[in-house]
Order: structure tokens, then C-alpha cells, then sequence
């Protein structure tokens, strides 16, 4: 059974997107095992978005992400990666098909307002970030 992490990330939590957010990943029909609010330090930030280091967005990217609180979550099933990714759309909200959380709801490429692994490889990674194994309880 293949696990992703999300995050509703603090531009989605500043604008009372919250609820509209989990509506639409529970629309899924992917299993919700694990979830928790908090506000991830610059060392977290780092690590999570350690592939995007050499990126000139990077230290915008890393501003943004501790720049307040957000929802991190599991959600399993099969394709659990994909299926997550195909809801929030293409990281530009112009560039994402209409009907996804980005195209309808997100200001820029930054605020995009949700992540969602891109493998199983970085999946399993990024909740072990988030997560301790105690704290899966789906
Ligand atoms: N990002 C940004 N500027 C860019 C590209 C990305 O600020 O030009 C941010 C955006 O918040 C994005 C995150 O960096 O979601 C990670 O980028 P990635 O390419 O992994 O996009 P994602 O997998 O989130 O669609
Ligand atoms: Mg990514």
C-alpha cells in the first residue's frame, strides 16, 4: 500500500483554506493515517526541500514554508503519490488544469498552497520528516 505526504502550507492556513483543502484530498478516497499543525524551523525547511537547494527560489521557497503554521498529513492507498499530485495540479496555478486545488484556488508558483511527494522514494522520506511511526494511526 503506498503512502504520500501532504502539506497545507501557510499560505492556505493564512487564508482560511483549510477546510476547502481536506475536503478535496478526502474527495480522493485515500485513507487519512496521520495528521498534525505545526510550524517547520529553517533545519526542517532545508532538509524537506534539500533537491531544490541550487534553485535561485530556494531562500524565497524556505521564507515562505516557516513563515507560519501548516497541516502536514498521510495519506495512503494505491497510487497514493500520484492521485494526490493529479488533485493539486502542475506547481504553476496557471499552468494547472482547471478543477485542481492550484488552478482554482492558488495566488502564485510560490503560494501554491499544498505539496505532495513526487515518488514513493521521497514519500517515504518526507513522513519520516514529519512523522514518527507511533504516530500513524490509520
Ligand atoms: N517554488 C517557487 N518558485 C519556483 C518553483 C517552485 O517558489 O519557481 C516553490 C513552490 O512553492 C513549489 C516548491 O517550491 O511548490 C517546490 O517546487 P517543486 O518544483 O518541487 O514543485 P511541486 O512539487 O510542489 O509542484
Ligand atoms: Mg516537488
Amino acid at each position: 500500500m503506498e503512502r504520500t505526504l501532504v502539506l497545507v502550507k501557510p499560505d492556505a492556513v493564512q487564508r482560511g483554506l483549510v477546510g476547502e483543502i481536506l475536503s478535496r484530498l478526502e474527495r480522493t478516497g485515500l485513507k487519512l493515517v496521520a495528521m498534525k499543525m505545526l510550524r517547520m524551523d529553517r533545519g526542517m525547511a532545508e532538509r524537506h526541500y534539500a533537491v531544490h537547494r541550487d534553485q535561485p527560489f530556494f531562500e524565497g521557497l524556505v521564507q515562505f514554508i516557516i513563515s507560519g503554521p501548516l497541516i502536514a498529513a498521510i495519506y495512503e492507498g494505491p497510487n497514493a503519490v500520484e492521485v494526490m499530485r493529479s488533485v493539486m495540479g502542475v506547481t504553476d496555478p496557471t499552468r494547472a488544469d482547471p478543477g485542481t486545488i492550484r488552478a482554482d484556488l492558488a495566488q502564485d508558483t510560490r503560494h501554491n498552497l499544498v505539496h505532495g511527494s513526487d515518488s514513493v522514494e521521497n514519500a517515504e522520506m518526507e513522513i519520516s520528516l514529519f512523522f514518527n511511526p507511533e504516530e500513524v494511526v490509520g
